[in-house]
């Protein structure tokens, strides 16, 4: 968002209910498909499941508000607009999701708080993604905005899985955190998005050793451990090569720069468990998202959802291109 733009009033942040589907203008299609390009031979789309508000100290940690302010403004609450974005690649072979936003098992309370909208099925569906065809679900880590679609609840009040046909991914660390119900972090983590799918064995859970063994989830997507927003975040590698092209790639690095405002190392999250991590992982992820020219995917980014990272005269990072 730039500094022009303002916050809609919250009547007017919800415009749709759960379950209705809005007109398939043009407009809307671009409200619902954040972008679409290809990395390499595959196709790479950003969905989203709309905005939510979280209080702008909260988000930006440390960093005073005169400064953060100029990058995302404020409403009269202190709260900003931040972005729920999914995304989809499609290989030729498979169909994988990283990421699934809020979902619809809000209470009525938090639903207020946080005027979520509830949107990734149809945003899936504007951008011609089925359900059924998605084989493979990663969610980076476990907190509510993250995999809250992993399951859908239903009006009897039992969840199923959203995506039928699936393997999902999630980390065993993130597992056995959400479920300890921590005083620091308890409300993040809701087990109806994870739990049932674990049961089932629809979920796969992955170790720091399996994943240093071999971090391929299916050829072309891996992930890799980026610690500090929680100890096991993993970011999500898209990469492929088009007959006669050089090698492309992206990277959904989730929480560990939820935006394009947060690209300094050290404008870190309230959030983060351990933000002295987050600055050491950071600066690791700059010394090859850069160099390598990486497009990087921004999980709260509503405006920006990808970006191209350059470094500025003093040496920050900055977005150097958004395509
Ligand atoms: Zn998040």
């Amino acid at each position: 968002m730039d500094g022009s733009e303002r916050i809609a009033p919250p009547t007017e942040v919800a415009p749709f209910a759960s379950g209705q589907v809005p007109n398939a203008d043009p407009d809307s299609t671009a409200r619902l498909v954040r972008a679409r390009t290809q990395v390499g031979d595959f196709e790479l789309t950003i969905c989203t499941d709309g905005t939510y508000l979280l209080d702008g100290g909260a988000m930006f940690g440390v960093v005073p508000k005169t400064l953060w302010q100029k990058r995302i403004p404020a409403d009269d609450q202190n709260r900003i607009l931040l972005g729920l974005n999914t995304a989809v690649v499609r290989t030729g072979k498979h169909t994988v999701v990283i990421e699934t936003g809020i979902g619809n098992k809000q209470s009525p309370k938090m639903r207020e708080i946080y005027r979520n909208q509830e949107l990734l099925p149809i945003s899936l569906n504007a951008a011609g993604i089925w359900a059924e065809e998605v084989d493979i679900v990663i969610n980076t880590h476990l907190h509510f905005d993250h995999c809250g679609w992993n399951t859908t609840l239903l009006p009897d009040g039992s969840v199923t899985p959203t995506f039928p046909n699936a393997r999902y991914f999630a980390h065993a660390g993130e597992v056995a955190h959400g479920h300890l119900q921590l005083d620091r972090d308890r409300v993040s983590y809701l087990s109806p998005n994870y739990d049932p799918l674990i049961q089932s064995g629809q979920m796969t859970l992955l170790t720091t050793e399996e994943i240093r063994g071999n971090a391929e989830i299916v050829p072309g997507i891996s992930v890799e451990l980026f610690p500090g927003h929680t100890a096991q975040l993993m970011g999500v590698h898209i990469e492929s090569k088009a007959a006669g092209g050089a090698s492309e790639h992206a990277c959904y690095i989730s929480d560990l720069i939820p935006t394009s405002a947060h690209l300094d190392p050290t404008w870190v999250m309230g959030y983060d468990l351990d933000p002295l991590t987050c600055i050491e992982q950071r600066k690791r992820f700059y010394q090859r998202a850069i160099p390598e020219d990486w497009l990087v995917l921004f999980t709260h980014d509503h405006h920006t959802p990808m970006a191209r990272i350059g470094l500025n005269d003093k040496g920050k990072p900055i977005v150097r291109s958004k395509t």
